[in-house]
């Protein structure tokens, strides 16, 4: 037959079959066949899948289950290779069956000998061969070797279905290249076709590394991309998290396009336009979709081509802007464009600062300054948040270690920790590197934590809490009653404080809820002996009630709004000379403080 090793899986709970088989093959002459034998259906499906041999051969009884199940199992699951059914009888009905499930041929096992059997893989080898030829010639571009329009469709197809099922999104990409008749005009249509090929390949390692943006496999994301003939290019990029992904991906295929080809001795520098239609959005359907991509096509060309666009034009300045800013705020800790702010912590009784909360901001080159609710959510989508944060860290811990060499000892730094953040297994080996490299005690540091953070993946962060209040940090949790209502939890954590949310505190003293649901706050926090902080205060009558009820310190504009490091320095030396640091206000509450 040929020089080649063929490797052939013999699927039989029986050891003679096996026997007998392998004594058959050792009888051909001229071929090397190497046989591995299994007994069971489960590690049949399993072996099959990894697509190691060139033939398989299938007894009909298999335990449980019947040779048939198992082709009808492995062609589900793509296997291609040429499967062979063994039987004990001859059976007419079984054959007829097994040919239609996809068999490649059927043997009566007491008939069969040496050259039966090498005739019978030779030539389901072969017919599998023409098959596969057949098949690509229907379903793949002859030039680029990518799936053609049929295929195209078919994926397509799936890939809708699959992101209905499970509530997706996905995006095609229709892609033009821009002046492509020029470039067959010039240098001739072999060059063209050199070109229309080496665009194929540059697609195909676009996509491979848009691989975790797709999260496909390499092999099926490059079979998502296309030819639909001349020089349109499709791309489907399935399970995209967010509709600005497929703009990433856009912009890494014109960027790579734009790199200078050489065919032919020819420096050859295209572009193309593309366009995205996003689904479910932009269409239910094969058609619709691809439509509208198309129309989106148009109009980058329209746009002065080397560009995407949306379907949908309010995409592409959203898509845009988000991008836009994503890079920015990549570049954003190297340019040192992030500074913190501080704000005061009042203690009421003693009407002085206590604790001073760090507040990133971002002040991007157009001047523009940027409050953390408008980034950090970005920052956490990208993981950006875990450099930002090390470096908020490390920034407060400084920085409060410089306000106690000028003799503010007793000040506290509350740093807020996303959930992210929390969740790195490096965490609290983080922390004790910031406290070595700057010297700061662990107990001049409070870290502010969300209930959501607490709730999430509970057990892991209850220990680590542990660690860090055994290492002599402090924990308050922040924006308190605005997570999960469980309170189970406030007893389980070594907590220091609580923060009461602002969104409780903006309507008192006059809502009787908020009125209510601070009052409760504060009676509960300090049956456990938390102290409570409440964040927000903005009046007088504010501070008035809280006073009354008990609530231990108060942050808000009314004594101060987050400010640089040097004017808080100002702020503490005037507080500590007595020079009107405290605002009137503070001195004006008469009523006693009521501690339950
Ligand atoms: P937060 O930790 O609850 O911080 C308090 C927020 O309330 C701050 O907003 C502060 O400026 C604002 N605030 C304080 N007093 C008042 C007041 O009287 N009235 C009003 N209307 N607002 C007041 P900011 O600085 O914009 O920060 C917003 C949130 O962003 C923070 O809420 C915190 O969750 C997050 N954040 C800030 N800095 C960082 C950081 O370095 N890392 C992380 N992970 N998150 C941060
Ligand atoms: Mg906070
Ligand atoms: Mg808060």
């Amino acid at each position: 037959m040929t020089d080649k090793v063929i490797k052939i899986l013999l699927v039989d709970d029986d050891e003679d079959d096996y026997i007998m088989t392998r004594d058959l093959l050792s009888g051909v002459e001229g071929t090397h066949y190497e046989l591995q034998w299994i007994k069971t259906y489960d590690s049949a499906v399993e072996i099959i899948d990894q697509k190691n041999h060139d033939v398989y051969l299938f007894d009909y009884h298999l335990g449980e289950h019947t040779g048939l199940e198992l082709l009808l199992q492995v062609i589900k699951n793509g296997c291609r290779a040429p499967i062979i059914m063994l039987t004990g009888q001859g059976d007419k009905e079984l054959d007829m069956q097994a040919m239609k499930t996809g068999a490649a041929d059927y043997l009566v096992k007491g008939h069969i000998n040496s050259p039966l059997l090498e005739r019978s893989i030779r030539y389901a080898i072969e017919r599998k061969r023409s098959e596969e030829d057949i098949y690509r010639m229907a379903y793949y571009d002859i030039l680029t070797n990518l799936p053609n329009r049929l295929l195209f469709r078919d994926r397509l197809k799936q890939a809708i279905g699959l992101a209905e099922r499970y509530n997706r999104l996905g995006a095609v990409m229709f892609l033009d290249l821009d002046n492509f008749k020029r470039i067959n005009d010039t240098f001739g249509h072999y060059t063209g076709d050199q070109l229309l090929k080496s665009t194929a390949e540059r697609l195909k390692n676009c996509m491979r590394k848009c691989d975790s943006l797709s999260r496909q496999n390499v092999d099926d994301s490059v079979d998502t991309i296309a030819r639909l003939g001349g020089d349109e290019f499709t791309i489907i990029l399935t399970e995209i998290k967010h509709i600005e992904d497929s703009a990433k991906v856009a912009q890494r295929i014109l960027g790579s396009l734009s790199e200078q080809f050489v065919l032919n001795d020819h420096e050859i520098f295209i572009s193309a336009s593309v366009g995205i239609a996003i689904y479910p959005h932009d269409g239910k359907d094969i058609d619709s979709i691809l439509k509208n991509a198309d129309a989106a096509m148009y109009h980058a060309k329209a746009e002065g081509k080397n560009n995407y666009q949306y379907y949908k034009q309010s995409m592409n300045a959203s898509a845009l802007e988000k991008l836009t800013m994503e890079n920015d705020l990549r570049k954003a800790l190297e340019r040192k464009e992030f500074t913190l702010y501080y704000q005061p912590q009042i203690d009421i009784a003693k009407r002085k600062i206590v604790g001073l909360e760090a507040l990133i901001r971002w002040h991007r080159t157009d001047k523009t300054v940027v409050l953390p609710a408008d980034f950090i959510p970005l920052a956490e989508e990208t993981g950006l948040i875990i450099p930002i944060s090390n470096w908020v860290i490390h920034t407060a811990c400084e920085q409060n270690k410089a306000w106690q060499a000028a003799g503010f000892s007793n000040i506290p730094i509350s740093v807020n920790i996303s959930n992210l953040q929390f969740q790195q297994k490096n965490f609290v080996n983080t922390i004790v590197q910031v406290l070595r490299d700057t010297g700061l005690r662990p107990g001049n540091i409070i870290l502010e934590i969300t209930e959501s953070t607490i709730m999430h993946n509970a057990d892991m962060v209850f220990a680590t809490l542990y660690e860090l209040s055994c290492m002599g940090l402090r924990l308050t949790i922040d924006d308190f009653g605005t997570g999960y209502s469980s309170l189970s939890y406030l007893k389980r954590i070594p907590l220091y404080s609580i923060k009461i949310d602002r969104s409780f505190i903006k309507e008192l003293p006059d809502s009787p809820d908020d009125a209510a649901i601070s009052k409760a706050i504060i009676s509960m926090a300090h049956s456990l002996k938390l102290r409570v902080v409440a964040e927000g205060v903005e009046t007088e009558q504010q501070l008035a009630f809280l006073s009354k009820q008990g609530c231990d310190e108060f942050q808000g504009f009314l004594f101060s709004r987050p400010l640089p490091a040097d004017e808080i320095f100002k702020l503490l030396t005037g507080e500590r000379n007595g020079a009107g640091l405290m605002l009137s206000s503070l001195h004006k509450i008469s009523e006693p403080v009521q501690k339950t």
